[in-house]
């Protein structure tokens, strides 16, 4: 551990030099940092030794816990060999592997993998394939996205772009391009006032009006499949992810799905689409990828996608994109590492009771004061905080009730981040039963504290 001096200089040092993201930095510099020194399975450790359940699984990130001695091994048996060589021409072993790894899971269709480095590139390429396609393919007219209200693709001018967040994505609109925003099925807060489930997802007529208004002007339709994480873990109703597979289909529209977040096990199954039956042209992967380890991203496409972008190098039909660190070699093998693990481990049958058991505390929520809206999907779960239940008037967000809740479950020894007014749970996928119930506990104390003191 860390003496008193250097923790204090920590401190003074993170104020002076750092400036985090997400982050209201006048706040922040009023607060005691935490600053976290390690981290054991599905805890994290400060620099004053004090314990936290990861309940953000460090940003939606992290697979099997941290430290993981296999994920571990298998980087330093990688930095033994080489750290880093690009992939701008050579290739390098554990990217191959990994390649064909992600193409044996995957949906079946997507099957080749383009890397990048997050969830905003692997999204970038998504787009910029997207367009390229149609050019290439002779549509020239095809220059303009769909995406869904509340979506999050990623904080690069042409994700922000296909977003749909005004709080987040609102001021840059001036820079951004073309992109028509479809309601989304937020049916707690449906947007069109309907009652689901009685509804027949009359928010797909919405989106087919767009595509039916476009013909021939419309590129791709982009969507956080089943779950839109940053928007605030809207949970989509059943048969509107295959709908809008259904209506891209009919009107010749791409469909790419973010499976950033909800890839890798976070909705109960590898992939979130797969929970649909449906296959789309492209698919970006970013943070479960290696188990929440390093920065590495992939974008999957269809064989029909890579084909359109084959010709005579004077064609220009080259894919011109690539980053410095595409297809790390050490995130790579954290990957291949992480990938062993989701079957030596059963993952994903492991999952099936854990589900079920937070589905079944979650219900104990509803009735609490405050709560509007308990919504799950697999291990992602979100308690939607509103100040009258019947009328579902929300907390404005000026008032940080939720940056309260989460700044009094800090003190109980869970770090958890939440979107405005909506809590987020979101664990490591190994976390045992009585961790989730310890979660939760330290969430309906913190809503507690929080609520009786506002109300004071
Ligand atoms: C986090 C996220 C991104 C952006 O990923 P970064 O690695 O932060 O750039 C994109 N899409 C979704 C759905 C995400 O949750």
């Amino acid at each position: 551990m860390l003496n008193k001096t250097y923790k204090e200089q920590l401190q003074t040092w993170d104020k002076q030099y750092l400036w985090h993201p997400f982050t209201q930095m006048q706040d922040y510099v009023k607060e005691t940092p935490l600053i976290i020194e390690e981290g054991n399975g599905v805890f994290l450790k400060d620099v004053n030794g004090k314990e936290y359940i990861d309940g953000i699984s460090s940003m939606w990130c992290n697979i099997h816990g941290h430290r993981k001695k296999e994920i571990d091994d298998a980087i330093k048996r990688q930095l033994d060999k080489i750290a880093h060589t690009t992939l701008l021409g050579p290739s390098n072993i554990p990217a191959i592997e990994l390649a064909k790894s992600l193409v044996g899971i995957a949906p079946k269709g997507l099957t080749k993998v383009f890397y990048s480095d997050n969830g905003s590139t692997a999204n970038e390429v998504a787009l910029k394939m997207a367009f390229q396609y149609w050019q290439h393919k002779g549509f020239k007219d095809k220059t303009q996205f769909v995406a869904l209200q509340y979506g999050y693709h990623g904080d690069t001018i042409g994700t922000m772009s296909v977003g749909g967040i005004e709080i987040f994505h609102g001021a840059f609109r001036p820079l951004y391009f073309k992109t028509y925003l479809a309601p989304s099925p937020y049916c707690y807060r449906c947007p069109l006032g309907k009652q689901p489930p009685n509804c027949s997802l009359a928010c797909l007529d919405k989106l087919e009006d767009i595509l039916k208004e476009n013909p021939g002007r419309i590129a791709a339709m982009i969507m956080e499949p089943l779950v839109q994480g940053a928007g605030g873990m809207i949970i989509h109703p059943s048969g509107y992810l295959s709908g809008v597979h259904a209506l891209c289909k009919k009107y010749n529209v791409l469909l790419i799905l973010d499976e950033v977040l909800t890839g890798f096990g976070r909705t109960g199954k590898m992939f979130a689409c797969l929970h649909e039956n449906i296959v789309p042209d492209i698919m970006s992967l970013s943070k479960g990828i290696n188990g929440g380890y390093m920065p590495l991203a992939a974008t999957l496409a269809t064989e029909e996608i890579y084909n359109a972008f084959l010709g005579t190098y004077t064609e220009l039909k080259t894919f011109f994109h690539g980053h410095t660190y595409t297809g790390n070699p050490l995130g790579c093998a954290a990957a291949l590492a992480s990938m062993e693990l989701f079957e030596k481990e059963h993952i994903l049958e492991n999952l099936e009771p854990k589900i079920k058991h937070l589905q079944t505390k979650l219900k104990s929520f509803e009735s609490l004061n405050y709560v509007g809206d308990v919504r799950q999907c697999g291990l992602i779960a979100a308690i939607e905080l509103v100040r009258d239940k019947t009328t579902k008037e929300p907390y404005p967000w000026e008032e940080r009730v939720g940056i309260q809740v989460c700044l009094e479950a800090r003190k109980l020894g869970l770090l958890i981040r939440p979107l405005g007014h909506i809590i987020v749970i979101m664990p490591p996928l190994i976390i045992k039963i009585h961790e989730i119930d310890r979660l939760l506990d330290i969430i309906r104390e913190s809503i507690q504290t929080v609520i009786s003191s506002e109300l004071r």
